[in-house]
């Protein structure tokens, strides 16, 4: 049930391990430390990262009369989390499913949880473009999609295959709200230099190439891997990081 949510964000990747539910997950706390009211949404089926991230991994889903109840991650009810890991018995559990199932499962997730008022719901999905993608558009060409986000790693091997997702947001009518490159540089906490260990850059002009808007640039910041549930722009106000997500937050609500 969407007819209660003002805007929903895809976040995309051509690859997987290049910090996809990380950006999610700290761009959902982000926008609910802004007093947003906010729903995370994890279709990466096969790979569900999202309940470990926010440390909720012991947290069941209820059926309700008027659907499933997703998990709040506080008493504040301001961020909702909705993924498979909630539904499966032992997180080790492989989810081995053929396309018609998965399709059914990620439908079933975009009409039969109760997300109630949100102002914005984040729905982070697989690497690629797959039966995941296609069913979210499938069933959101009725409801204001306001665009994707997508992010890529500085190396050549990852901006490639962002351009595979810049062409499928091309050919389903996704507008891309911009690219975010990760894991570019790492800042010594001693000598505070920084050192472009996966190059530098390729995001960057990826987006220029395409003329799609570039949101910012995240260093690698082992910090931002033991977060687990708590928000970067809290945590670590002053990291490039936090700024990074700030500005971003800032722009999407523009
Ligand atoms: P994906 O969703 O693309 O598969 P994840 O968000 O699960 O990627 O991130 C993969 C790993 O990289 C995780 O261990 C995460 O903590 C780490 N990671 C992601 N972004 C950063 C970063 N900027 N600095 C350091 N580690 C990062």
């Amino acid at each position: 049930m969407l007819d209660d949510v003002k805007h929903i964000i895809l976040v995309l990747s051509g690859k997987g391990g290049v910090g996809k539910s990380t950006v999610s997950t700290q761009l959902a706390l982000t926008m609910k430390e802004k007093g947003h009211k906010v729903g995370l949404l994890d279709i990466d089926l096969c790979g569900p990262s999202v309940p470990y991230l926010l440390q909720l991994e012991s947290h069941d889903v209820h059926q309700a009369d008027g659907g499933w109840v997703p998990v709040y991650t506080d008493e504040s009810q301001s961020l909702a989390v909705m993924s498979i890991g909630f539904l499966l018995n032992d997180r080790n559990t492989a989810v081995v499913w053929r396309g018609p199932k998965k399709t059914a499962m990620v439908k079933q997730f975009l009409t039969d949880v109760c997300w109630g008022n949100l102002d914005y719901l984040i729905i982070d999905t697989p690497p690629g473009t797959s039966d995941e993608h296609i069913t979210v558009m499938e069933n959101l060409k009725s409801v204001k999609l306001d665009g994707a986000i997508i992010v890529t790693t500085p190396q050549q091997v990852s901006t490639e295959d962002v351009r595979k997702e810049i062409t499928f947001c091309k050919k389903t009518g996704i507008p891309i709200l911009g690219i975010i490159e990760n894991m570019s540089g790492f800042v010594c906490p001693h000598c505070s230099d920084c050192t472009n260990i996966f190059s530098k850059g390729g995001g960057e002009s990826l987006s220029e190439m395409n003329k799609i808007p570039f949101l910012g640039t995240l260093p690698i910041d082992p910090r931002i891997g033991q977060l687990l549930g708590k928000a970067c722009v809290k945590e670590l106000p002053d990291s490039t990081s936090a700024k990074v997500f700030c500005e971003i937050v800032k722009q999407i609500s523009e």
